[in-house]
């Protein structure tokens, strides 16, 4: 059987599985909580060593705010969790390809590695704005692609029933 992924704590030095789709299910959590409250159902959290830092899911109904994308409420969360605004050594899991917002907001928060679930053709940051995210800032796409998909697809058949 071929070993996990695994990072070390470099302040324990333990052994800590890097699971992508493990994470990914922790926001994906946070998307179902978002379409209980009848927001775009789009989840994240923050990963740094190992552990969540960060999670959060659409708020913009309930703000009533544009701007509050999963993603922009996670950096914020996490930042204030660090209490230091760039986040180099975390990992951003989304369910949703980032728009350009958030790649602008994940550039200037210096994000060392993102990871998202479902592909945004339409207005994900590949399409309007490829070059928005750091340059430093590593991307996997398409984990647990088809679960973060089947939500969106899900809210938005709801929608249009009403
Ligand atoms: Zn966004």
């Amino acid at each position: 059987m071929a070993q996990l992924p695994f990072m070390l704590d470099p302040r324990t030095g333990l052994i800590l599985p890097l699971d992508d789709e493990h994470f990914m299910r922790h926001a994906l959590r946070e998307a179902e909580q978002a379409f209980k409250a009848d927001e775009v159902p789009v989840g994240a959290v923050v990963v740094c060593n190992g552990q969540i830092i960060g999670r959060a899911h659409n708020l913009t109904e309930r703000l009533n705010d544009v701007t509050a994308h999963a993603e922009m409420q996670s950096i914020t969360s996490a930042a204030g969790h660090l209490g230091g605004k760039y986040l180099k050594d975390c990992t951003l899991y989304v369910t949703l390809e980032p728009c350009v917002m958030c790649a602008g907001a994940l550039h200037w928060a210096q994000m060392g590695r993102i990871v998202f679930g479902a592909f945004d053709e339409k207005a994900g940051y590949r399409r309007l704005g490829a070059r928005s995210l750091h340059p430093r800032t590593q991307v996997v796409g398409g984990i647990l692609e088809a679960e973060c998909a089947d939500l969106m697809k899900a809210f938005f058949r709801k929608k249009r029933s009403l």
